[in-house]
Formats: structure tokens, C-alpha cells, sequence
């Protein structure tokens, strides 16, 4: 089975092609700046690389080309793709699970925009597009919100008015979620338990950051909440903050919504603290001689460090901490800044283990460390075909 899972933003698309017999991804690429000039589209394909100048108008334009490259190179004559699999971010409180999409589906998730103003409509397109290039195939719908359902309500309720939450759907929802499954799983099977018996926090720390607590399979909490924006420092979004800095700034610098929205979302986090990036790379290489790079870089630690805390206390133990995305998976720095202050859990650092770089799951705590702390390289797109497949197989 081949499914081709893409995830659509404003002015860009990601595609995965996977070939569901191996799990293997025979082709991944992104098309960016689509609707605006010096457009281009770049990708791997069977290990190749590859680069197309092109100015595309929309999506529309951009899957076309994605399709003629495909079936030059790897897609056999005549086959075409078995089911596409989206990534939505926002599931709202209906969709626990993937979905099928289905025109009322569609509907809903274009509806959803009332959360996710930023992601939620790009998906949709990316979904009618797809839908216009492929009549037939089955589309499926993965929600980054989906496997947060599980958390008890203690954990997803805010302290505001209960009928003003019911009424705007104010609560926690949580992202990253085929993430932090993905890792959860594979961090059992490093462990050899079962994925529904054990206590596992994961550290997602990308350019968007959050932490999960996964007790016996469920995502019991979830640093991120109604949006993206809550939780850790972020590359460039605030993460978490007293509510009432929220309106001080809107009232001494009139700030409309939309002023706030840009200010916490584009110009906070790790560019904000440090003046120098939202990269974390660039931050760490700054810190030496910066002064507000290394803080930056300490509140993002200080940040993870504490979640573990709360996470451990929330699910009354772990069994074990892992990191994965962009930061979690190769920051050095921040991992053994983080496991220096975590003995009283039992956490032994192996720091050589810490520095080696590798693209396979592995420990970095020492063998005799009573909390094992790992390193999983995430897969979202694996996550999603998976989905794909699950649901259509027997379509
Ligand atoms: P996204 O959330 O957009 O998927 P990624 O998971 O790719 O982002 O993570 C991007 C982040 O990972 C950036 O802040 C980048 O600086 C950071 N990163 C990548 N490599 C390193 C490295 N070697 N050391 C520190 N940070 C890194």
C-alpha cells in the first residue's frame, strides 16, 4: 500500500510518499513559498536529492508538481497512491481518533479554524486540493490534538468560569500528539515492557515544544493547551506566563488581539529572551559570549525541567524520560542540563553516551541508572501513513 501523507501550511506543503509493505519512505519533500514569488520545491527521493524552481500559484499547483515527480522517478507505471493521509492540528473536542474524511468532516475541520487560525484552514486546502487531484482515493484526517483525548478532566480544565468554557470550548487540547504517541511506543519497546504498563514522559522539543505525560499507553497531560503557545519557551512563542501580563501589555503598548497574537506568537521565546534567534542552535553557539543567549537558553531548560517534575508527581512515578525532535534529539546541552538536576529521580547520565550522535533510538543514561533517559528520533509522518492504512485498508 502507498500513502502519501502531506501536511499543508499557509504558503507551504510537506509530502511523504510511504510504502506501507516496508514502512519505508520512498520520497519526502517540501514545496514552499506556494502563492508567492521565487517559489521552489525540493525533496529526497530514493536518497536522491532533488530542487525545482517553480512559482505556484496554490497548493493546487504545487501537488501537480509534487505527482510529476514522483511518477518519473519512483511511482511505478500506472500505480497510483493508495490514500492520503493529512495532518490537522486542530481536532477540537469531537475528534478523539482519526478520521475518514467525509464532506461533514471537512466542514468540521474548517470549522475548527476558530481555534487554530494559523493551521487548521492551510489543512483544509491542502484536503480539497487532494481531493481534486486523486477522485477516489480515500483521505484521512491525523489530529495532533487526538491522543491527548485521554487526559481526565482535572488535567485539561481551566480555572475560568465552567459555562464560559463549555460555551467557547476553553480547555486544554494539546498538540504533537502522533509525536509523543509515536515516541511513547517506541520508547517501551526500548525498555521491553508493555506500551500499556509503564509511566513515560516525552520531551517533543522542536522549534514548537511540548512534554507529555504517557501513563499505560494514554496521554494523561500535556504541556501545550488550547493553542500551541502554551507550555515551554519556544522558539519564538512565549510559552507560559501569568495571565495578567497579558493585559498590562495590551493596555501599555495598545495592543489589539491581533498586536498580542503576533507579539506572543513571532517575536517571544527563545528570539525574544536572546535578541539573537529562535534557533537553538544558533542560541547555544551565542551563549558563550551572550549573556541573554545562555538565559534563553537556561529558561528552556528550567522550563523541561520542570515539567518532568510535575509529570513524575502527576502520574505518581516514571519509568522513563525521553527526548526527540530537533532539540530533544540533538541538543547535548540542554539534555545534560536537564538530567544534572534529575538525581533525586535516579537519573544517571552517561555523558559520552549523551554526546553521540545517532539516528536510532538509544539510552543515554548509564546501565545502572534506577530512571533510564532515552533519545528517539520522532516520525510523525510514519505515524500518520500508519493511520492511513488503518483506516482504509478495508475500504
Ligand atoms: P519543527 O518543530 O519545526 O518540526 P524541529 O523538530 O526540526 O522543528 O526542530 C528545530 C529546532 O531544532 C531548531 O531550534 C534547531 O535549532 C534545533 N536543532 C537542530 N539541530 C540542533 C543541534 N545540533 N543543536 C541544538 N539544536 C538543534
Amino acid at each position: 500500500m502507498l500513502i502519501l501523507v502531506l501536511n499543508a501550511g499557509s504558503s507551504s506543503l510537506k509530502f511523504n510518499l510511504v510504502d506501507m509493505s516496508e514502512e519505508k519512505t520512498l520520497a519526502d519533500g517540501i514545496a514552499e513559498r506556494i502563492g508567492l514569488s521565487e517559489g521552489f520545491i525540493r525533496w529526497t527521493i530514493q536518497g536522491e536529492k532533488g530542487r525545482l524552481e517553480l512559482d505556484m500559484a496554490n497548493h493546487k499547483v504545487a501537488l501537480s508538481a509534487i505527482m510529476d515527480q514522483l511518477r518519473d522517478t519512483v511511482l511505478p507505471p500506472g500505480a497510483e497512491v493508495d490514500a492520503v493521509g493529512h495532518r490537522v492540528a486542530h481536532g477540537g473536542p469531537n475528534f478523539g481518533d482519526s478520521e475518514v474524511i467525509t464532506p461533514a468532516v471537512l466542514k468540521e475541520i474548517e470549522d475548527l479554524a476558530f481555534y487554530a487560525p494559523l493551521h487548521n484552514p492551510p489543512a483544509a486546502s491542502g484536503i480539497r486540493t487532494a481531493q481534486e487531484i486523486f477522485p477516489g482515493v480515500p483521505q484521512v484526517a491525523v489530529f495532533d490534538t487526538a491522543f491527548h483525548h485521554s487526559m481526565p478532566d482535572y488535567a485539561y480544565t481551566y480555572g475560568l468560569p465552567y459555562e464560559l468554557c463549555q460555551k467557547l470550548g476553553l480547555r486544554r487540547y494539546g498538540f504533537h500528539g502522533t509525536s509523543h504517541k509515536y515516541v511513547a511506543e517506541k520508547t517501551a519497546e526500548l525498555l521491553g515492557r508493555p506500551f500499556d504498563a509503564c509511566k513515560i514522559i516525552v520531551c517533543h522539543l522542536g522549534n514548537g515544544s511540548s512534554i507529555t505525560a504517557v501513563h499505560n499507553g494514554r496521554s494523561v497531560d500535556t504541556s501545550m493547551g488550547l493553542t500551541p503557545l502554551e507550555g515551554v519557551v519556544m522558539g519564538t512563542r512565549s510559552g507560559n506566563l501569568d495571565p495578567g501580563v497579558l493585559t498590562t501589555v495590551m493596555e501599555q503598548e495598545q495592543l489589539d488581539a491581533a498586536g498580542l497574537s503576533a507579539l506572543l506568537n513571532k517575536k517571544s521565546g527563545l528570539l525574544g529572551i536572546s535578541g539573537v534567534s529562535s534557533d537553538c542552535r544558533e542560541v547555544e553557539e551565542a551563549m558563550g559570549k551572550n549573556r541573554r543567549a545562555r538565559l534563553a537558553h537556561e529558561v528552556l531548560c528550567y522550563g523541561v525541567l520542570k515539567y518532568v517534575g510535575a509529570y513524575a508527581a502527576a502520574m505518581n512515578g516514571v519509568d522513563a524520560i525521553v527526548f526527540t525532535a530537533g532539540i530533544g534529539e540533538n541538543s547535548a546541552d540542554l539534555r545534560a542540563w536537564v538530567c544534572d538536576r534529575l538525581t533525586y529521580l535516579g537519573v544517571k547520565l552517561d555523558a559520552e553516551a549523551n554526546k553521540v550522535r545517532s539516528k536510532s533510538g538509544r539510552f543515554i543514561s548509564t546501565p545502572d541508572s534506577r530512571l533510564p533517559v532515552a533519545v528517539i528520533p520522532t516520525n510523525e509522518e510514519l505515524m500518520i501513513a500508519r493511520e492511513a492504512q488503518r483506516l482504509t485498508a478495508n475500504a
